[in-house]
């Protein structure tokens, strides 16, 4: 650690919210602006270090009067607004374990969530309150609702944040955070069960911030633009915490996908760095190349992708439209920042997600835990350790263990290394299905569609779709008497989007007689892929069909 841009932890202090405000103001950066923010209707508001340090305060204070403690959960439940920043930051300042969900979660995803952690506060917004009332009653740990956009309270225990924010003190004293203290929880989806939470500590900050200079290359004076939701984690590692770390301006959009509106954005903040998402950037490749024709990106100094495989079509597209290269970078909910990845410096293999960063050691390992010569295909691992490593899958310490095999961290995606040393991803080795860069469990879509009158057996598998990466499609038995209509596709379509959320609603149906089973009534996914994508099925002898 020897470059000069890295901002250790100091005395001790290894609290992200600290160091994300207070310690850039000691700096000298609290006059400097940290984040220009574009509402999804155009409006702009901007903020300084200052402000953040202010803000963020202010909602620790909140939060410690309503008798939360170090270690209690506080989900925020929101869309990108402003109000997100401050008040995770001054979550973390309060110790609280701070998890962030997505705002199209249906009831049942929230339900899972918040009661798995025993959340005992939410911040929401007016607009998701309904959803949040008719779980409530299941939720006993949950005391307090927090709205961002009401202005006085509703009721004893669904407040107003703009009134609690009011009469809170903009000082707050951080209390010492030991680099171990947990810090964010992400929820993240596996094949089997449900989604588990991935608990981190503040130390994460350490790689985080090193993973923001050496492979988002950021300086001092750069302005960047991570386009992730904060839902994911990497909105939080990179859209809030690697880069102000080190006092770095940041654009945050609130809107939707729109080409001409991002273009705008990158030339209208003079963003410098980006980072977004191969989907994304696929959907900018089938624009007309005269949407862009008229901006000027001369100050966008490096470009890099993350939560999927980035194709090599989109590497030249890259270099064709926007003069520059694009960095593939790979990690996960569970690894926190960076582990894989092309850099400045290190020659780009179109289709390869690059080489480990330094300190980090990953190999490719057989089932049965040897390690693999290159170009052999097998399971990604890594050597745990690293900073930003998670430290349990919340109240899950048996999954948790599960992970680690014959000294390696199981990452669950397969690939090989090729003779340089560069990693290539070939797939998952669980069923969970990658669509647009965001994890679906099939398990918590088949238990949706089981809850539909008239659906007797359903199976959900991810199929490949040349935008999103992987489709979801789910295929169903009906129960004798039902049949299948467009009226009963779309109840279904709408369930699963109230229920899990609207990422994971099936894109295709397919009705059967039967779902595949094994023996002992596990469904068989593998078959159903094999049979969607006219394939052999393999050995079928221990089916059920
Ligand atoms: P999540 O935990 O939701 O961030 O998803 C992590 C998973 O997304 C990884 O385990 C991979 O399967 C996939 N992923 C992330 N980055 C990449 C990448 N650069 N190339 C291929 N797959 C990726």
């Amino acid at each position: 650690m020897t470059n000069e841009r890295l901002i250790p932890a100091q005395n001790g202090q290894f609290n992200i919210g600290h160091i994300c405000t207070r310690l850039q103001c000691d700096r000298g950066f609290a006059g400097k602006t940290a984040m220009h923010f574009l509402g999804a209707h155009g409006e702009r508001t901007e903020c300084t270090f200052g402000d953040l340090e202010r803000e963020s305060a202010r909602f620790a204070n909140v939060v410690r009067s309503l008798g939360f403690s170090a270690g209690d959960v506080l989900f925020i439940f929101l869309p990108k607004v402003s109000e997100v920043f401050p008040s995770f930051l001054g979550a973390l300042k309060a110790q609280l374990i701070t998890g962030t969900l997505f705002s199209n979660f249906g009831e049942e995803a929230l339900l899972d969530r918040l009661g798995d952690a025993g959340a005992k506060g939410v911040l929401t917004r007016k607009s998701y309150l309904k959803k949040l009332l008719r779980i409530r009653e299941r939720l006993p740990s949950l005391k307090f609702i927090i709205l961002t956009d009401a202005a006085e309270h509703q009721a004893a225990d669904i407040l107003s944040l703009p009134a609690l924010m009011q009469q809170a003190s903009t000082e707050f004293e951080t209390p010492l955070t030991p680099a171990e203290v947990p810090s964010v929880l992400h929820y993240t989806s596996g094949s089997t069960g449900k989604p588990k939470g991935a608990l981190h500590r503040h130390r994460s900050v350490l790689l985080q911030n090193r993973t923001a200079t050496e492979v988002l290359d950021l300086r001092p004076d750069d302005i960047f633009w991570c386009t992730a939701d904060h839902g994911w984690v990497t909105g939080t590692s990179y859209g809030i915490i690697g880069p102000w770390s080190m006092g770095v301006t940041q654009v945050h959009f609130g809107g939707a996908y729109d080409a001409a509106k991002w273009f705008e954005i990158l030339e209208q903040f003079g963003v410098t760095v980006w980072y977004t998402a191969p989907t994304a950037l696929r959907m900018l490749m089938r624009e007309d190349p005269a949407t862009f024709a008229r901006f000027n990106l001369g100050k966008l100094r490096h470009i890099c992708s993350v939560g999927e495989p980035l194709n090599p079509e989109v590497i030249s597209w890259g270099r064709k439209v926007l003069g520059k290269d694009i960095y593939d970078t790979w990690f996960q909910t569970e690894t926190g920042a960076i582990m894989i990845t092309n850099r400045p410096g290190l020659t780009i293999k179109p289709g390869s997600m690059g080489k480990p960063l330094s300190g980090i050691e990953a190999a490719i390992v057989s089932d049965d835990g040897k390690v693999l010569s290159d170009n052999e295909q097998g399971n990604l691992c890594l050597r745990p350790g690293w900073d930003s490593m998670f430290v349990s899958y919340f109240h899950h310490e048996d999954v948790y263990r599960q992970k680690f095999k014959h000294g390696w961290y199981m990452t669950g995606d397969t690939g090989y290394r090729d003779s340089e040393g560069y990693y290539w991803f070939m797939g998952r080795s669980d069923d969970v299905i990658n669509t647009a860069g965001h994890l679906v469990s099939p398990f918590e879509v088949e238990s949706a569609l089981l809850e539909v009158e008239g659906i007797a057996e359903s199976g959900v598998i991810g199929v490949p779709d040349e935008l999103l990466w992987e489709n979801v499609v789910a295929f169903v038995a009906l129960r004798k008497g039902y049949e299948w209509n467009s009226g009963l596709e779309l109840k279904l379509r709408l369930h699963i989007s109230n229920r899990v959320s609207t990422t994971a609603t099936p894109q295709e149906f397919r009705v059967l007689d039967n779902i595949p089973k094994n023996k002992s009534g596990k469904i068989m996914r593998r078959v159903l892929k094999a049979r969607y994508l006219g394939k052999d099925a393999g050995d079928v002898s221990t089916l059920d069909i």
